[in-house]
């Protein structure tokens, strides 16, 4: 095994979805960690395997997997580095990880009560069905070390723990103290993540709001002092105080659209979701709902929209 000082390497993995490239980033502390790993494909295995030896190392040198969030492109490869033994990330990736029954029975009775409650036609409930598939591609295994804002990494005390919910209830990014931000999907220069609708924790009643999420987190990160960022998907960026306000606006503007809406005459999530998006609702109805909720979850939490009950239905009524 090469001795080598602290450093980053970044590594960057095809993977079969829209997205397109992911990035892991290999990282030499105390312990020779990757952040993030890939997508579950021999096209990304032989990626990261060949990468890494380009830079002097082995699959079997890497002693510790931390995850940024849950998703498939993310967590795909995690069994197959044989000498990781610990797998580190938040609390909410693990039920994905471990493939657990339970939760995933609260995941679709909670879309159910959702999509109902928005008005969505039941005959989207197959599609949900369809959204299991999407595990092939996500890391089987479990958690060993779980971490949440505040804490430091182990093995690289130098980063602090960043806790960035919005596109996931379980994304967390993280800060050096010289500024550098490993920030999974939560900082990305070209785009937008999805504000993508979970259910609550099991045991709790309210669900959660991810796009008031992302925007904290992004209001956060804007006095965090970040010099660079490393992302998940896209280019390094330095420029996080132009990126930002660029993010809050564009997603503002969605909101307008949506407010603009709702001014001709009342209606339902998924109303507005049909029309917001008519082209991609009917194959992407959880993330075009997700979006479609989020603006309007913005839009009530600054008081320009209401809600009323009709039938169980929620209706939402410009103020
Ligand atoms: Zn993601």
């Amino acid at each position: 095994m090469v001795v080598a000082k602290k450093f980053i390497h970044q590594l960057t993995v095809p993977t079969p979805f829209a997205v397109g490239d992911t990035h892991v980033y290999l990282l030499k502390g105390d312990t020779l960690s990757l952040i993030d790993a890939g997508v579950r494909t021999e096209a990304a295995w032989d990626a990261i395997v060949s990468q890494l030896k380009e830079i002097g190392y082995k699959p079997s040198d890497i002693e510790q997997i931390i995850l940024t969030h849950h998703h498939p492109d993310h967590t795909g490869l995690i069994d197959r580095f044989e000498k990781a033994d610990n797998i580190v990330g938040h609390e909410n990736v693990n039920p994905w990880l471990t493939r657990d029954e339970e939760y995933f029975n609260h995941f679709e009775a909670f879309y159910y009560d959702y999509f109902d409650e928005n008005g969505v036609p039941r005959r989207f409930r197959s599609y949900l069905r369809k959204l299991k598939s999407q595990l092939d591609w996500a890391g089987l295994g479990r958690l060993t070390h779980r971490i949440d804002e505040g804490d430091f990494l182990p093995g690289h005390s130098e980063f602090r723990v960043v806790e960035t919910k919005g596109h996931a209830q379980s994304h967390l990014s993280f800060l050096r103290e010289d500024g550098t931000f490993i920030g999974g999907d939560h900082l990305l220069q070209h785009i937008s993540p999805n504000p993508i609708m979970e259910p609550p924790n099991i045991g709790e009643k309210e669900r959660p709001k991810p796009l008031l999420q992302y925007r904290a987190n992004l209001e956060k990160c804007l006095s965090l002092d970040i010099k660079i960022v490393l992302p998940g998907h896209g280019n390094t960026f330095s420029n996080v105080n132009e990126v930002i306000p660029v993010r809050f606006a564009k997603q503002e503007s969605r909101a307008n659209k949506v407010l603009g809406l709702l001014k001709e005459y009342s209606q339902t999530a998924f109303q507005l979701c049909e029309q917001v998006f008519p082209r991609q609702y009917e194959t992407q109805i959880d993330l075009t709902m997700s979006e479609t909720i989020g603006q309007l979850d913005y839009l009530e939490d600054i008081g320009l929209v209401t809600k009323t009950i009709e039938d169980g239905v929620l209706f939402y009524h410009a103020n």
